[in-house]
């Protein structure tokens, strides 16, 4: 047991990211009472039922009465009504955090609803699976993955510090970055796969039907892995394309030009191009087995 970070933890949102940090919360103690609001009564009931939270209801405003840590785990296009509703019952000294994939406009849309005197320290533990909801959730979810923190110059420094400890204890090593450097690097290593998965299943599944049924009878490695990935929460990643339009566009822009050479080199009978460039991803792949950031098997979207 270790001595409480926090009086009173409120979570806005509680499914596989949220219950997951409730979790590390109560297994540590980190925390005198955690509560929840969440945007349905059933959600409420479960969290409750898993013994994850000592209070849980619909009603955000309430929950964060008093606390001195709120968590924002709803998905992003959520935030701005979220940030309103809980903005005027928020204590003078709270702390507010959130774990969203996309940071800049996220940043934006909480930002100006916060009273004098609260921290905003926003964060994405880049750690989760294709599951959502409260019982998807387990404490060991973040071990041993990154936490990337995105707060704006000048943040109080032992709300940061408070909010670093937390992830910490999840397991996390936790770095700080700048919002819009955050949402461009994500938008390359996390949510253009997501988008060529979710294309490269949608292709599949427009193809005429028996060649659709052995697609899926001889679904080999490579494409059971995109389906994996394709079968992430479509809400979520919904909201992640619409608020990270700029950097996704960007990425895909030089995505295309790329496809492109490629697509030219396949109908030229390049092989030296198509060589050379698979050479060089191969290089990429060794580079990050030797920064020990394979965790296919362990982690299966690390969104
Ligand atoms: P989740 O399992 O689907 O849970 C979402 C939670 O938010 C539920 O408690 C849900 O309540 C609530 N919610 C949904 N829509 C809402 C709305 N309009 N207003 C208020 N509450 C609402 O989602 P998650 O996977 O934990 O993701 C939560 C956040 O974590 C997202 O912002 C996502 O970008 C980020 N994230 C996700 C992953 C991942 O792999 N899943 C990884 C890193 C970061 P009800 O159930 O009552 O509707």
């Amino acid at each position: 047991m270790t001595t409480p970070l926090f009086n009173r933890v409120a979570f806005i949102g509680i499914g596989l990211i949220g219950s997951s940090l409730a979790r590390v919360i109560k297994r540590d103690g980190l925390a005198g009472a955690v509560v929840c609001a969440t945007r349905t009564e059933k959600t409420a009931k479960t969290a409750l039922d898993l013994g994850i939270v000592d209070a849980a209801g619909t009603d955000a405003a309430a929950a964060v009465a008093g606390a001195d840590l709120v968590v924002l785990c709803a998905p992003v296009g959520a935030t701005a009504a979220i940030a309103a509703a809980i903005g005027p019952h928020l204590k003078t000294g709270a702390i507010v955090t959130d774990v969203g994939s996309v940071k800049e406009p996220v940043i934006a849309a909480i930002a100006s609803h916060l009273p004098e005197g609260v921290h905003l320290v926003p964060g994405h533990p880049i750690a989760g699976t294709e599951h959502s909801g409260p019982e998807a959730g387990f404490a060991e979810l973040f071990r041993n993955h990154w936490c990337i923190l995105t707060p704006e110059p000048g943040t109080d420094t032992d709300a940061v510090a408070k909010v670093t400890r937390l992830w910490q204890a999840a397991g996390m090593t936790v770095e700080c970055m700048d919002a819009h450097h955050h949402d461009r690097v994500l938008a390359i290593t996390s949510h253009l796969p997501h988008l060529i998965a979710f294309a490269i299943v949608g292709t599949a599944t427009g193809m005429e039907d028996d060649t659709k049924r052995e697609v899926i009878k001889f679904c080999a490695g490579g494409f059971r892995d995109f389906t994996r990935i394709a079968a992430s929460d479509p809400v979520m990643w919904r909201d992640i394309f619409i608020t990270n339009k700029d950097a996704v566009l960007d990425i895909l822009g030089r995505f295309n030009d790329d496809l492109t050479q490629l697509q030219d080199a396949i109908k030229s009978g390049d092989g030296q191009t198509l060589e050379d460039w698979f050479q060089s991803a191969r290089e990429i792949r060794r580079g990050v087995v030797e920064l020990r950031q394979d965790f296919i098997d362990k982690k299966p979207n690390g969104d």
